[in-house]
């Protein structure tokens, strides 16, 4: 623990591991590092509850680094009648641009309109997001003419064009705001260690007590007691469950039906602006966006099934071809294949429906908590922008299921993330800017203090920024730095290849063992799309 109480806590992995070998027991065991388990790691650390959180990957290398980057109640969601999910979205969405202002911001999309009926319709849907937002509302949904919509949209299709709908929303930084959950519980007293898989449950006279843990880089074993454990591992909860049903000799049904969303990233050129485009109505009836983000333009997502679940998915040749497809009805100047820098791809946990409705764009985004006769406390589906109210529902139900003891009242609705800074919104740059100091918010100080801070190693990555990851961020290898410290695998995928050395260099300096060049620029190689399709 750091002597200033504001200034970053380091992450040495040796102190992390020597801290769980020390700890008798913790009042709850969380497995999963994505949003979902990052989320309810910081609710139970902040209610004084001693917290272990494990991920067997870096934090948010699962669906938790691949959303589309919005904070929304879901216009889509709307649309189907999920009032009550809008709602709570909606209110969530002001919580966390309040917590974490230096990851996440209000954005304003563009509904462009091509017949004269659309108009009135999307708009009076939109009033409706307006009026359910309440005081949470970010701006007034607004009717643009003809002109405005090219002026707020460059390069918009102008043929047929007959104004647009405005509306607000907000946008977000996925994989830093896990790194900021994480390191916001531990600072409120919580471990929790990347690259450390929980291997097995251990279960005394019926009940869940524990859990089995492998350090991924050492390979050493531990047992680790727990009053209470948490599955949160997105799509791949049903496998602790099988594990958790098989040593109670009990049947089990999985709850998940993946569901992989595709994005495209290209060149901000396509859309040179700070709105974010929304479609209304693909061919397949779903939305779609093009979203300036981070320097670039990402376009996406799909909705398609799938039965496995791999950490990178590859996206199926029709999805990209749907995407190019779609943002061409509306691009003047449409980006091609050989426009991409980087594609990638993300699994959606949806919670099955009870029926065998098959199309999982029908799937509700809703979340479930489910406790099995052990005491295992399962948790998955819902959406980045919910996670606090999922971890509290998740408390709750620990709570009445009396797995831990007293009952601390939640926290984080107004807990400010670590990096939360009060510059005010205007002094802020937009997220569409290139990325730079603005995802560290109040850390900014140290990283330029950071040996390397004049160093600039290219793509607006400087040397600090990897000493800083390497120190305070839980980084170990060239992809957690690259892909998820700073967005560039994301955005641009020759161009984080570039930096692969060079990071490695200064990872290996920092006395991380084996930071994987050689395998993050195979990864990196297939975020192109010919190589992937
Ligand atoms: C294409 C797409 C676009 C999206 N866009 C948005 C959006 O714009 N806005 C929004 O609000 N939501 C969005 N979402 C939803 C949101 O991203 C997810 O709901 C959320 O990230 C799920 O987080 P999670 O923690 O449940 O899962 P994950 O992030 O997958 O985390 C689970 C973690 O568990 C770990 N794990 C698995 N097994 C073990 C084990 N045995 N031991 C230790 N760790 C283990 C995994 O490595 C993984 O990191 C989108 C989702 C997709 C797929």
């Amino acid at each position: 623990m750091s002597s200033n109480p504001s200034s970053p806590q380091p992450t040495e992995r040796a102190a992390l591991f020597a801290a769980l070998a020390a700890a008798p027991a913790f009042d709850i065991a969380i497995v999963g590092g994505g949003a979902t388990g990052l989320g309810v790691a910081v609710d139970a650390a902040s209610r004084g509850l001693r917290t272990l959180l494990v991920e067997s990957h870096d934090f948010a290398k699962g669906t938790s680094s691949r959303a589309t980057k919005l904070v929304h109640g879901g216009v889509r969601y709307l649309a189907q009648g999920n009032v009550g999910l809008v709602r709570e979205a909606l209110h969530e969405r002001t919580t966390l641009l309040h917590n974490a202002p230096h990851l996440a911001q209000p954005l304003a999309f563009v509904m462009p309109c091509y017949a004269l009926w659309e108009g009135p319709f999307y708009g009076a849907g939109l009033k409706a997001y307006d009026l359910l937002a309440g005081d949470a509302g970010l701006g007034s949904t607004r009717f643009l003419s003809r002109a405005s919509v090219q002026s707020a949209l460059p390069n918009i299709r102008s043929q047929g064009l007959k104004g647009g709908v405005l509306y607000w929303d907000g946008q977000f930084d996925d994989a830093r705001l896990a790194l900021a959950l994480a390191r916001t519980a531990a600072r409120h007293g919580a471990l929790a260690i990347n690259y450390c898989a929980a291997t097995g449950l251990v279960h005394e006279g019926g009940k869940v007590v524990g859990l089995t843990l492998e350090d991924r880089e050492t390979g050493a074993v531990h047992e680790v007691r727990a009053g209470c454990v948490v599955n949160a591992t997105g799509v791949w909860v049903d496998q602790l469950r099988a594990q958790d049903a098989q040593a109670l000799a009990r049947p089990v049904t999985p709850i998940v039906a993946p569901s992989q969303g595709v994005h495209a990233v290209v060149d901000r050129s396509f859309m040179p602006t700070d709105h974010a485009l929304l479609v209304p109505k693909t061919a397949d009836g779903r939305v779609l966006f093009a979203v300036p983000w981070l320097g670039k333009l990402v376009l996406g997502t799909t909705d398609t099934p799938r039965q496995d679940l791999p950490y990178e998915p590859r996206p199926f040749a029709e999805e990209l071809d749907f995407i190019l497809r779609e943002s061409a009805r509306y691009l003047a100047r449409p980006p091609t294949r050989s426009d991409i820098l980087s594609c990638w791809v993300g699994l959606r946990p949806l919670v099955k429906p009870s029926g065998d409705d098959a199309a999982t764009k029908k799937i509700s985004r809703e979340h479930t908590v489910q406790v099995s006769a052990s005491g295992l406390v399962t948790v998955t589906g819902g959406k980045w922008t919910t996670y606090r109210a999922m971890a509290e529902d998740v408390l709750q139900q620990c709570y009445a299921r009396q797995l831990l003891p007293g009952q601390a009242p939640c926290r984080t609705q107004r807990l400010r993330l670590v990096g939360a800074d009060d510059r005010l919104p205007q002094d802020r740059p937009p997220m569409s800017a290139p990325q730079g100091r603005q995802g560290y918010g109040s850390d900014w100080q140290t990283v330029a203090s950071t040996p390397g801070s004049e160093r600039m190693l290219g793509s607006g990555v400087s040397e600090a920024m990897v000493r800083f990851a390497a120190r305070h961020e839980y980084a170990r290898t060239v992809e957690d730095v690259l892909a998820r410290r700073v967005r560039l695998l994301f955005l641009d995928a020759r161009q984080a290849a570039a930096l692969a050395q060079p990071v490695a260099e200064i990872l290996l300096d920092e006395g991380c063992p084996a930071p994987e060049a050689e395998a993050f620029l195979a990864l990196a190689q297939s975020y192109l799309p010919d190589a992937r399709t």
